[in-house]
């Protein structure tokens, strides 16, 4: 056993309910999002508060805090450390932030969800505003209790991912402005632009029984368990971890476009081969689970872009394709990799292409540290949006639907989350680099040999959980701190191919 220490013990026989009780409510959640009725949303709700309740209660119980403290001086190996670094991490906003607080959090966010809805349906701001202001507010107050060494968004950053703070992610994402702006201007003036971004003939129905089908196929041979999992349908694709063994996921179907549920299917894909890859020592302990938000994206990502969207894969998956859909059997293997892979700035963040994806990323990084430091107003927030889209993509969004009430985060109080999409891609590009050094991916994916890629993965970071904080996974399996030019030399030889650039 990885635990000798009795006192350790006591406390993984402490969190292990804990844990149990999350588990629970992740069961609740996933049905809420794939089979519940509607009418059974409230009753719902109250059950799940019921579960969160316990959890909040065991976390606050002094002799938990007690028992963490009793520790501290003791001699203890690698995974009790981590044991008891996970425990504090997480106990951060259990123990410093005052209870009023996080439940005045839990109101305002439920009720903001409501009115983030109607205000996207309506397409209008000033619905949602004053919410958003009451919960900025609040996060203000509970980074305040956390505290931070530099800039207050450093507190609620390191909630998503441990140790990322603004300065850091601020230099990578400079660098990354200045490369993408550039890079996507070249795009769009390319002589090819309008050739590789011209699509098949949208007239065209794909069967929701064949997607279906093309969805568990690629699943099941990139090395999904099955007997451990399940492939659902879902507005927005998400993997839900109940537990190792049971890793389920869901993806959509687009009738006008198979692109959709493939590549969603494979992004899911990529987060649940992480999740069942697991050490199984560490089930139900503080070192189950994906150690980050960022190095989880960076699976995902992993199988979706660097897998998924490669001239290899789309020739391998293309005798299956043929069969199933008609009209793209008289398109070449150059085509069909090209419209795989079209570059287009456009409005909506989870629509968005390889190139122009962090851009997204960037903007929201920026307004929500302007908006943590009260350097900015809530109410003006349609027009810093669209002024900053601008700057970034050339675009401006003629509404606030396509605009500024795009995405849910804030309305659940998400503030520091959306760094990690772009860690993801990083991280998966660097991961990618030093794979491409140990194994030949290229041949192993045109053969559909996924297994051997996976094997890598499971051996460097997957068996890992939480052990490991994600700068030093990083650097135990490539051998550097996070680096963003990996990335953006992928995507500068990758799509300088594709636009002949
Ligand atoms: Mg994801």
């Amino acid at each position: 056993m990885f635990v000798q220490n009795k006192k350790i013990q006591d406390i993984l026989n402490y969190y292990r309910e804990i844990s149990y009780l999350q588990k629970i409510n992740s069961v609740l959640d996933y049905d809420l999002n794939v089979s519940m009725p509607p009418k059974g949303s409230e009753s719902r709700a109250s059950h799940a508060a019921y579960i969160e309740e316990l959890i909040v209660n065991k976390w606050k119980n002094p002799k938990f805090k007690e028992m963490i403290e009793d520790v501290q001086t003791l001699e203890l190996n690698e995974f009790e450390k981590a044991i008891v670094r996970n425990i504090e991490r997480q106990g951060k906003m259990y123990w410093r932030v005052p209870e009023q607080i996080i439940i005045n959090l839990k109101k305002e966010t439920s009720i903001a969800f409501v009115k983030w809805s109607e205000a996207k349906s309506k397409s209008d701001f000033s619905i949602f505003s004053d919410s958003l202001e009451r919960i900025i507010n609040l996060l203000i107050e509970i980074a305040d209790h956390i505290g931070y060494k530099a800039n207050r968004y450093d507190a609620l950053l390191d909630q998503y991912e441990p140790d990322l703070n603004f300065e850091m992610f601020n230099n990578i994402a400079q660098k990354l402005r200045t490369f993408l702006s550039d890079f996507v201007s070249e795009i769009v003036n390319s002589k090819n632009y309008s050739d590789v971004n011209s699509g098949f003939d949208t007239e065209v129905y794909y069967d929701f029984q064949d997607q279906k089908r093309l969805s568990e196929f690629v699943a099941y041979k990139l090395g999904y368990d099955f007997e451990s999992g399940r492939l659902d349908v879902s507005a927005h694709p998400f993997t839900s971890n109940l537990h190792r063994t049971d890793v389920r996921i869901t993806t959509r179907y687009d009738l006008r476009d198979f692109r959709e549920s493939l590549t969603s299917t494979i992004h899911e894909v990529g987060h649940a081969l992480y999740e069942q890859g697991i050490n199984p020592e560490f089930d139900d302990t503080p070192l189950e689970g994906g150690v980050s938000l960022g190095i989880h994206e960076s699976q995902s990502r992993f199988y979706e872009n660097q897998i998924g969207r490669s001239k290899f894969f789309i020739k391998y998956i293309r005798y299956l394709l043929n069969l199933l859909f008609n009209n793209v059997r008289n398109q070449s293997d150059e085509q069909l990799y090209r419209f795989f892979n079209q570059v287009r700035p456009s409005f909506i963040r989870t629509e968005a292409d390889e190139v122009t994806y962090n851009l997204h990323i960037i903007l929201r990084f920026e307004i929500e540290e302007l908006l943590i430091n009260k350097k900015i107003k809530v109410k003006d927030l349609p027009e810093i949006w669209n002024d900053k889209m601008h700057g970034l993509l050339g675009i401006r969004p003629k509404n606030d639907r396509e605009g500024v009430l795009q995405d849910v985060h804030w309305s659940y109080g998400y503030i520091g989350y959306f760094p990690t999409y772009s860690l993801g891609n990083l991280y998966s590009a660097q991961i990618a680099n030093k794979m491409k050094k140990e194994l030949d991916i290229e041949y192993l994916i045109s053969r559909g040999e996924f297994i051997e890629i996976l094997n890598w993965l499971r051996k460097n970071i997957h068996i890992h959980g939480s052990l490991y904080y994600p700068n030093e996974l990083i650097d135990r399996v490539t051998g550097e701190d996070l680096n963003p030019d990996y990335f953006i030399k992928y995507i500068q030889e990758k799509y300088s191919d594709i636009y002949q650039i």
